[in-house]
């Protein structure tokens, strides 16, 4: 039987989110152990480990099928890649960085500067769209230890909480480019493997969709079980039923994590008890 082929990060920052997904989406693997490829025992699929530099060209060449990298890796060059999902992990931004004690007013401020970044390609579109006229030099790694070394004036990098920035004596600037980890395909999958991928995907989708819904249970009195029901919005309406103890009931039904704590206080007014809220595995909608 054909398998899909799926290339993620071998050891970094995407690595082990990129494995947990496939586990949640109940992918178990033959081999666990991260060699160079393991074989799902349950599933049509191979994991290949990789840098994640090497992702987008190996997906682009087929020698794997399915990727999962940063958007970061894939807007750097033009590969011939589709982006089949976002995956809301690896969040991160790109984000031009200057000394701390420099004023700033506007993107102007980069005319004549040097920059120094490992992303030389989103910079120059970025320059050359703005008009800007910068010194690109062009490092691969600790990018943010230029400008104090003398190397650079200024820093085109990869932020996420900004505390590497700091401890560098920089700040932010300018934000050129958000990024996530994405999920890309082959531009000409058999229809074998567009079926294996649809299958996946579906089962991704559920566990995304399951991560930011909670089920509630509570105890409602009757007498705002009305209300108690219009507050909260369930899938299609909450499950209501009698409790053993006469003028109470018990409502169930599933809500968006953040709308519970929009909606707790209403509730408690509402006189409603035992309040569980409860995680989801799967969510299939
Ligand atoms: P490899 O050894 O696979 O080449 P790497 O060192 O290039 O790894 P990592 O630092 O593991 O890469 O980052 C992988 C991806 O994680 C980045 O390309 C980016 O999409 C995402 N990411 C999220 N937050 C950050 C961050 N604060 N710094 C760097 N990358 C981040
Ligand atoms: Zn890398």
């Amino acid at each position: 039987m054909e398998k899909i082929k799926i290339a993620i990060q071998k050891s970094g920052r995407l690595s082990e989110q990129s494995q947990d997904l496939l586990k949640e989406a109940g992918i178990a693997l033959i081999n666990g152990d991260r060699r160079l490829i393991s074989t799902a025992s349950n599933f049509p699929l191979e994991i290949l480990y990789l840098r994640d530099d090497d992702i987008p060209q190996c997906v682009a060449d087929q020698v794997a099928d399915l990727g999962i990298v940063g958007q970061n890796v894939i807007m750097e060059k033009d590969y011939a890649v589709d982006t089949v999902l976002k995956l809301g992990f690896g969040k991160c931004r790109l984000s031009l960085a200057i000394s701390r004690n420099e004023e700033y007013d506007s993107p102007e401020y980069f005319n004549g500067k040097k920059i120094a970044t490992s992303y030389p390609g989103i910079l120059g579109r970025y320059l050359e769209s703005n008009g800007i006229k910068a010194d690109i030099h062009e490092i691969s790694g600790s990018v943010e230890i230029a400008p104090g070394i003398g190397l650079a004036d200024a820093i085109f990098d990869i932020v996420s909480s900004g505390s590497t920035l700091v401890s560098n004596g920089l700040k932010e600037v300018e934000v050129i480019a958000k990024s996530e980890a994405v999920m890309v395909a082959n531009q000409n999958l058999s229809q074998a493997k567009l079926d294996i991928l649809d299958k996946l995907m579906f089962r991704i989708r559920s566990v995304q969709t399951a991560r930011i819904n909670k089920y509630i249970l509570l105890n409602a009195p009757n007498h705002n079980l009305e209300e108690i029901i219009r507050i909260i919005p369930g899938m299609k309406s909450p499950t209501v039923m009698p409790l053993a103890e006469p003028g109470w009931s018990s409502v169930h039904s599933v809500l968006k994590e953040n709308e519970f704590w929009e909606i707790i206080d209403k509730l408690k007014d509402l006189g409603a008890q035992g309040i569980l809220v409860i995680p989801i595995e799967k969510m299939i909608i």
